[in-house]
């Protein structure tokens, strides 16, 4: 087994990676720079070095990271989503200088982070994957005549995209012609290249993925999976566990479909395939994640199958634990993106100091952050501050149990998702299980929720007033 694992993240998911570690036996290593000094995960690691006073370029220093792993003698890195994780390169790193990357082969990240690789790997092997260009575009004219082919509305992507950005839909011409400059600047301010392609707009379609377990001695599970169709600007708000849209059949369908890719192209460790599923009921690959995801909670959830702690058994050369006859679902779960954003503000990020904040909790309700009262979130990093969990085993259950959480959490300073969320929550489409990547923007209502403090807010307000007032 592993001894000691640096963390090449922040934030919620350092600690999720941290506590992993702790329940293991495993002494982990925190990184962290100047902005982060006063972060969570800083506090609850083993052992934390600041490593530079840049916010975002220091967890970005892969000989750096690399470097300190080996002198504080770690046996492996933890990337855990975003910064370097799905970075090639990295993984190569951390092999040259005989340090475990915990995911999978560096071959494997290059292949599956760029998009126009992927589709070609699946269409190898036989996945079904939207009609698209059959590599990156050339030029604008190269772009307006695949468009022509397989007809608008196109998105246009980003080839090494991620997070939601570096994707246009087009819907004509001149859309076209217009956006493909902007995409073009876009990935290669946000992800260093300028490699675009298009496929095919799939239009209102449900974001349906799958988590893959595969270990280095040939096995390869899934564990069932979400429903990631609320999205804002092609970013998750909300999952849902198992997906309360697909039957049975489409739920095993899709299942043996992941494994399938995953199998194609090699894949160890964690990793996500995406699929788009239309209104005729298909379901088209759309792109592998090949790290944990922000969303992976809620599988642990609904299989109770820890995937961090699995990440880390299954980079120590270790088998996986569970055949997949083995794997039970249990229920439903939703995970709530909690960001600190303004929702009657256009989403526009909130940042400052959390003057109070107490978790939810009750049966079935996880959460997942690395806040506390009296953080001051810095203005660099993700908005995203908090996840809630919630499960039960109804899809009703779960929806009552979602706005009971919510409304039990206690987080004061900011603005935040929160009471958009309760929204959401009682819309009848919602509840009823009918909705696609369309939801966000059909209901712009939504946002139009009523600012007035509830009672029990307006209770603890007044108390801490009065306390304040005298000095109890
Ligand atoms: P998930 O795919 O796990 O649902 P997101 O797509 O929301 O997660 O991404 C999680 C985090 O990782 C976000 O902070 C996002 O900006 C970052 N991220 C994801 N992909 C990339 C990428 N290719 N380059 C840079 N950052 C990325
Ligand atoms: P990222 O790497 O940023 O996660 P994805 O390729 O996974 O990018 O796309 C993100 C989101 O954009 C999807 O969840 C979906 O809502 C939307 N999207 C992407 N491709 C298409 C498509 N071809 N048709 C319709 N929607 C799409
Ligand atoms: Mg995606």
């Amino acid at each position: 087994m592993l001894r000691k694992i640096l963390i090449a993240n922040r934030g919620e998911i350092a600690v999720r990676i941290i506590r992993a570690c702790a329940e293991m036996g495993i002494r982990s290593v925190a990184i962290y720079s100047d902005a982060d000094r006063f972060a969570l995960h800083v506090k609850k690691a083993d052992e934390s070095y600041c490593i530079g006073s840049e916010p975002v370029a220091s967890y970005l220093n892969i000989y750096a990271l690399v470097d300190l792993a080996a002198a504080t003698g770690c046996d492996a890195i933890h990337p855990g989503y975003g910064f370097l994780s799905e970075n090639a390169q990295f993984a190569r790193a951390c092999k040259e200088r005989g340090i475990i990357f915990i995911g999978p082969d560096a071959e494997v990240i290059h292949r599956m982070g760029d998009k126009t690789e992927a589709r070609k790997a699946m269409i190898a092997a036989g996945i079904p994957v939207t009609p698209g260009s059959d590599g990156n575009l050339d030029s604008v004219e190269h772009a307006l005549a695949v468009a022509e082919t397989i007809g608008y509305p196109i998105m246009l992507k980003a080839t090494s995209g991620g997070g939601g950005r570096g994707i246009r839909r087009c819907d004509n011409a001149d859309d076209l012609q217009r956006n493909y400059q902007r995409v073009i600047s876009e990935a290669t301010k946000a992800f260093g290249s300028a490699d675009v392609f298009l496929e095919k707009c799939i239009v209102n379609p449900k974001h349906i993925e799958v988590q893959i377990l595969a270990d280095h001695h040939g096995n390869t599970i899934h564990l069932y999976e979400r429903d990631c169709s609320i999205q804002r600007r092609n970013q998750k708000l909300i999952e849902i566990a198992p997906s309360p849209q697909l039957d049975e059949a489409q739920r095993q369908y899709i299942g043996g479909l992941a494994v399938l890719a995953a199998k194609a192209v090699g894949y160890t460790n964690a990793g996500t395939v995406e699929f788009l599923l239309d209104d005729k009921d298909r379901f088209y690959f759309m792109e592998m994640n090949t790290r944990v995801q922000v969303e992976h909670t809620i599988t642990e959830t609904v299989t109770g199958v820890d995937i961090v702690e699995e990440q880390i058994r299954v980079a120590a050369g270790l088998t996986l634990r569970f055949k997949q006859h083995e794997i039970v679902r249990r229920g439903y779960a939703i995970e709530f993106r909690i960001n600190a954003e303004d929702p009657q503000n256009s989403f526009l990020p909130s940042f400052g100091r959390i003057s109070r904040y107490y978790a939810p909790g009750g049966p079935g309700v996880r959460t997942d952050t690395a806040i506390y009262t009296g953080y001051e979130i810095p203005p660099y990093y993700d908005s995203m501050l908090a996840k809630v969990i919630v499960s039960a085993l109804t899809w009703e259950d779960a929806i009552k149990r979602g706005e009971r959480a919510l409304k039990d959490m206690g987080l004061f300073g900011i603005k935040t998702t929160i009471p958009y969320y309760l929204e959401i929550l009682k819309h009848p489409e919602f509840r009823a299980a009918a909705f696609n990547t369309g939801f966000v923007d059909k209901y712009p209502e939504l946002v139009n929720y009523s600012n007035k403090p509830r009672p029990e807010v307006l209770a603890s307000v007044i108390a801490a007033v009065m306390a304040a007032h005298t000095g109890l």
